[in-house]
């Protein structure tokens, strides 16, 4: 990406010009959230002044257009996922409420005592709690994927975890701690022969890498709006529909049924048996005008410049005496977490903060991995494609200052 194009682009966030503490802003804490582009702020604006009807329901004008929208939205998301029935795409309030969905929906048709679901070591506590919750409620255990010192999945040691009880993979397409793209191709495919399916964690993959379901033959695969510059509050599980339709629904409510008598309801077809109640209309166009605009930077060309920021990143920083870099997969995404001698994570953050400097501190919320490293937490800085080199390079500046006050 030129120097103009990143410039225009960071035009485009206002919040990039804000002062902390009279410092300019530095943002990395991208894995977190990130920060929104006019187009999007504009578009929730202009949906609650033009657009606000409740959907599906009324027979005027407003309420058609917004379901219009909605359903152009839905479109929008199955498209971007590279999905070719919109029905398959389910809107969610996140990452974290789709693998809920999952984990209850599929748990409750297919899984019974004996039965074993296989995670990774690297997963977000989102694509773990919700396993361990049907793991308890219906007597399953619950098989981990272990990672060499690189932090990179063992595929020899996922093949030998699957067997005749394994009901369900679900792995993380990228670690939202040591960035590791993990082989989730390979992975869907050594499921599969086994007739296994696969639900992937696609929170940190969406916005930073090109992603097709239909080429990875992904048999759930889901994301969080707010981490690919859309709003919070929503976003989308898509699911093949051979399994959305052999699964029970997750909430009961208006929308999701098709008859209600006391006696006896009956559901909605796709993709409205799973969503229940009126659904985040807003959020959604919102959404896809957030997933419109990173199409138009185009997602080849994102993930090249993010690429080229964190391999610069991690060679500037290998200038400070006892950096210790979390995470040296072969296949490494815009996060980069890391360790400074003896110093706490947590004293690094705070003084980095102080300096106008965004990075997050701690296990971020993958306390299972942080603990099989026996290490304190990490601090992490995570990229998106407003970031620049000379951010980085300020960066670097102020993280020298904060490890010579702590040394
Ligand atoms: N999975 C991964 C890999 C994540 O990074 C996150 C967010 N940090 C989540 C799941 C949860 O996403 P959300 O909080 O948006 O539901």
């Amino acid at each position: 990406m030129t120097k103009e194009k990143i410039e225009q682009i960071r035009s485009e966030f206002p919040i990039l010009t804000e002062q902390v503490y009279k410092k300019p802003l530095i943002y990395f804490d991208n894995a977190a959230t990130t920060q929104k582009p006019k187009c999007v702020v504009e578009q929730i604006n202009s949906a609650y002044y033009h657009l606000n009807a409740n959907i599906h329901r009324g027979v005027h004008y407003l309420s058609q257009k917004a379901t219009e929208a909605h359903e152009a939205a839905r479109q929008t998301v199955a498209e971007f996922l590279g999905a070719t029935k919109r029905e398959e795409v389910i809107f969610t309030r996140g990452t974290t409420e789709a693998i809920n969905l999952v984990a209850f929906s599929f748990g409750e048709a297919f899984c019974k005592t004996g039965d074993e679901i296989v995670i990774s070591v690297l997963e977000h506590h989102s694509n773990i709690v919700p396993w361990q919750m049907l793991c308890e409620r219906k007597g399953l255990k619950l098989r981990v994927i272990p990672m060499n010192e690189k932090g990179e999945l063992e595929l020899d040691e996922y093949a030998k975890l699957l067997n005749d009880k394994t009901k369900i993979v679900s792995v993380a397409h990228v670690s939202n701690v040591l960035g590791t793209v993990n082989p989730v191709k390979e992975i869907i495919r050594i499921a599969h022969e086994k007739n296994i399916p696969v639900l992937v964690d696609g929170a940190q993959a969406v916005p930073h890498i090109p992603v097709d379901v239909i080429d990875l033959d992904a048999d759930f695969y889901v994301f969080s709006g707010h981490k690919i510059y859309g709003p919070t509050g929503i976003g989308a599980l898509y699911g093949k529909e051979k399994w959305l339709n052999a699964i029970p629904p997750y909430q009961g409510g208006g929308e999701m049924i098709a008859t209600v008598s006391f006696e006896k309801t009956t559901y909605n077809e796709l993709p409205f048996k799973f969503e229940a109640g009126t659904p985040d209309y807003i959020g959604s166009t919102a959404l896809a005008t957030a997933l419109n605009y990173v199409k138009s930077i185009g997602i080849e060309e994102i993930a090249a410049y993010e690429k080229e920021l964190t391999e610069y990143a991690t060679k500037r920083m290998l200038e400070i005496e006892g950096m210790r870099i979390i995470g040296t997969a072969d296949e490494k995404s815009a996060v980069i977490s890391f360790l400074v001698g003896k110093i706490h994570p947590y004293d690094i953050g705070m003084l980095l903060d102080k300096l106008g400097i965004a990075v997050r501190t701690g296990h971020h919320c993958a306390q299972p991995l942080i603990d099989s490293l026996s290490i304190p937490g990490t601090v992490r800085a995570s990229f998106a494609f407003y970031n620049t080199k000379e951010e980085i390079d300020s960066f670097m500046e102020a993280l020298k200052r904060v490890v010579m006050m702590l040394s």
